[in-house]
């Protein structure tokens, strides 16, 4: 039995947003929730606000988003938005603005304090809609764009974690690569490796199905020449649109199955080490596909296959080049984070059974 659901509408194209703006407007008062520099260095902050004048549209811009938003970052956007009126979103940026939207549309239409609490967001079950959302993404790697995920800092507990609700998937996406050329390249190649992650992660997943799995080897197709080039340079226009739709190809993918350990223990590289989250997958990555290999080999070949790979070495080393991380580790520390990362949902849907020595021991092979 398997299925498949993303109700996002997609669009894309060079200039789309302002060619094709239908979906963009989803009310009479908008909110735009981008991050200090990701709306106005892609274009894109520009384009949506040209074309909410033209259409008499009132806006705010609330580009506060922080990466890796926090819990309370977002209740804190939920109230701007209801201080303001606003009765739609547009998400305007990389992973973090686009989670940080999903949770405020919530906040927005369910103020924290009157029997639904901060926490209660993690419920994805709420009494009053959220507000509808249209996104642009800035970056080429969560794929937030087409999931019903957001992942929020949460300081309580030293670490992040995800909520999902089928409500917060945003009405419409529209996908530009113009909008993720101005990125520097270590952006580009942390957010490449996330995409890879999402769609290797989701492939070898026990939650993987036939439509997942066909999605998966096609975003990796997509996927592979543009990594080759990352490891010397920019990307030519033409592949800064491969990219972002391999990158929505895997958020496609785990939208269906869900993320594995890698996500998981990559939490709190990000967390305490301010690790970006798509090269804390990547440390990760190639343990993780050894890993896997003892249980799917053909699955892990197929990987390979539709990279442009020929060993598992040869991924190892090309995640070597294109993540350069100088950040020194303890044993102490990573036995201690083990203590959370092994209560992860995802930790049952891995391919392979995984015990906190496991973990640690990954921890360690990649870290140490
Ligand atoms: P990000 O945190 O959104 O952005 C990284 C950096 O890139 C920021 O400094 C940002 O600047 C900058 N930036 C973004 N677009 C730019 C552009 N076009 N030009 C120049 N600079 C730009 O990074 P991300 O990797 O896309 O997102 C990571 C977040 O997404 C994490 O919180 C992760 O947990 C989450 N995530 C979510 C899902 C999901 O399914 N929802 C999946 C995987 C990961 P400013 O901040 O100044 O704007
Ligand atoms: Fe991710």
């Amino acid at each position: 039995m398997f299925g498949y659901y993303m109700p996002v509408k997609l669009k894309a194209g060079e200039n789309i947003v302002t060619e094709s703006p239908d979906g963009l407007i989803l009310g009479s008062r908008a909110m735009i929730v981008t991050g200090r520099s990701s709306g106005k260095r892609s274009g894109a902050l520009a384009d949506v606000t040209a074309i909410l004048e033209e259409r008499s549209v009132p806006y705010t811009v609330y580009d506060r988003v922080e990466n890796n938003p926090s819990i309370e970052a977002a209740a804190e956007g939920g109230a701007a938005a209801r201080e303001y009126g606003a009765d739609f979103i547009i998400a305007i940026g990389g992973g973090s603005p686009l989670d940080a939207a999903k949770a405020i549309a919530v906040y927005a239409a369910n103020p924290p304090g009157n029997g639904f609490e901060l926490y209660d967001i993690f419920k994805g079950v709420y009494e009053n809609k959220p507000l509808p959302m249209a996104a642009i993404p800035t970056t080429a790697g969560t794929g937030s764009e087409v999931t019903p995920y957001s992942i929020l800092t949460l300081h309580r507990e030293q670490t992040k974690r995800s909520f999902s609700s089928p409500e917060v998937f945003f009405k419409t996406a529209f996908l530009d690569g113009r909008y993720i050329a101005n990125l520097p390249l270590q952006t580009l190649r942390n957010t490449a490796v996330d995409a890879l992650s999402h769609l290797i992660e989701g492939f070898t997943n026990k939650k993987s199905s036939p439509s997942s799995d066909y999605i998966a080897l096609e975003g990796m197709r997509v996927l592979g020449g543009g990594l080759e080039i990352l490891k010397d340079s920019l990307p030519p226009a033409e592949l800064c649109t491969e990219l972002l739709w391999a990158a929505t190809l895997g958020g496609m993918v785990i939208a269906q199955t869900g993320t594995t350990i890698v996500h998981s223990m990559g939490y709190p590289l990000t967390y305490h080490k301010d690790i970006p989250h798509g090269m804390a997958n990547g440390l990760l990555l190639g343990e993780y596909m050894r890993l896997a290999d003892r249980e799917l080999p053909w699955k892990t070949d197929l990987c390979l296959e539709a990279l442009g790979l020929g060993s598992l070495d040869e991924l190892c080393a090309l995640l070597k080049l294109l993540l350069p991380c100088e950040t020194a580790f303890t044993e102490e520390e990573l036995a201690e984070w083990t203590k959370t990362t092994i209560a992860a949902k995802n930790v049952k849907t891995c391919p392979f059974e995984v015990t906190r020595g496991l973990e640690i021991s990954i921890y360690k092979k990649c870290l140490l």
